[in-house]
């Protein structure tokens, strides 16, 4: 007998702007796909929850990216974001449908909205999580407990939290974290159109401009090849820059860096800043904490320059150069750049 036996599946709350589902959410749906397919005798199924006005013929795009079967909320009320219009649109979706468990991108909006839906409910949620598995010892009794990890202890460990006693099982989890799988056009699924009983139309909070988000330089998120600048390589920052205009990529920093203010927060790297997984990472002078580490771990591929042949960075570096960047990385560019052209 199942311990929840009225809650099923995985959700995931796609998140939209203008229409345009966040990438995150995708990543969101490929990771519940291959949940689902760890537990089979769960039958569980992937569902896309999708929110927002003129959203209806997104619902084939978020199937198209692994979901069975997406419900969508389509709602004037819902055009831009709104803790609590969306509020109540999400916690009836999830009295209605019961799913077994719901998965919200650790964005500004999913930051907001899901702590919030999540005391609505009484549900417990794991904040900024960074691995999700089903207990495979719990399978067989029907139940599809998550274990959720995240950073604890300023990132210096990692703990598992578990949510037994409520459904659904919520948790916010950073863009990026997870792959995105490839699109499938072929795939096809159910859509169905929720319509909530609204609370209140009344807004109490009135939002009379939403400006256009003003992006100063480059996300890094986005950069298939980073530079990363450690605190070795503040006396060498040019050489950086040049090196990664030269690969046609961007630099981003450690904390470190940002603290003794030669770069700007935006570029940022780690638990405190952004999660990277460009093809290429080249740490430069970086001494591998487990707080920067976290951020681009994921990466491709990574190579470390670093003058301690004891450094942390090396132990999860697929090539390594201990030696000093000045030195070093020229060498590597012209290397990287013969390479390519070979
Ligand atoms: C709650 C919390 C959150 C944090 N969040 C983040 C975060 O988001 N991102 C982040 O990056 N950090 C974060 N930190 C800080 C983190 O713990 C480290 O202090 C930081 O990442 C260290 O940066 P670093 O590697 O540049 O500097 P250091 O640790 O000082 O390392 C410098 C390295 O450069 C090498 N080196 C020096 N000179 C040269 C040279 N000429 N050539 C080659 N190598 C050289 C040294 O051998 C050394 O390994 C956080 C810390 C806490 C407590």
């Amino acid at each position: 007998m199942a311990t929840f036996p009225d809650y099923k599946d995985i959700y995931v709350f796609v998140e939209q702007k203008d229409s345009e589902p966040a990438e995150v959410g995708y990543e969101l749906i490929s990771e519940a796909r291959k949940l689902v397919a760890s537990a089979p005798e769960l039958g569980f199924q992937v569902v896309g929850v999708l929110l927002g006005e003129n959203v209806k013929d997104k619902a084939q795009d978020v199937i198209a990216h692994g979901a069975d079967k997406v419900i969508v909320v389509d709602d004037p009320l819902l055009k831009d974001y709104s803790t609590q219009f969306y509020t109540d649109a999400l916690t009836q979706v999830i009295n209605e449908f019961k799913p077994d468990s719901l998965l919200t991108g650790a964005t500004v909006l999913g930051r907001d909205l899901a702590p919030r839906v999540a005391a609505r409910i009484n549900a417990g949620l794991t904040a900024d999580a960074t691995g999700i598995e089903i207990d495979p010892t719990k399978v067989a009794d029907g139940d599809a407990l998550l274990l959720v990890t995240r950073p604890t202890f300023g990132g210096n460990l990692f703990g598992t939290i578990v949510c037994p006693n409520t459904r659904p099982q919520m948790a916010t989890i950073r863009p990026k974290v997870f792959d995105l799988a490839p699109v499938d056009e072929t795939r096809t699924g159910e859509v169905i159109e929720f319509a909530p009983v609204w609370n209140s139309t009344e807004p109490e909070v009135v939002v009379e401009e939403v400006l256009p988000k003003k992006i100063e330089g480059v996300d890094i998120a986005k950069c298939n090849i980073l530079i990363g600048a450690g605190r070795g390589a503040e006396g060498c920052l040019p050489l950086l820059e040049e090196a990664a205009k030269e690969l046609g990529g961007e630099v981003c920093a450690t904390r470190a860096v940002v603290e003794d203010g030669f770069m700007d927060k935006s570029r940022q790297v780690g638990q405190t800043g952004k999660t990277v997984r460009p093809t290429l990472y080249i740490a430069c002078g970086i001494s591998g904490a487990v707080q920067h580490v976290a951020g681009m771990e994921k990466s491709d591929f990574i190579i470390a320059i670093n003058r301690d042949p004891e450094a942390e960075i090396f132990t999860i570096s697929n090539l390594g150069f201990i030696g000093d960047v000045n030195q070093v990385l020229p060498l590597l560019v012209e290397g990287l750049k013969k390479a390519r052209k070979a």
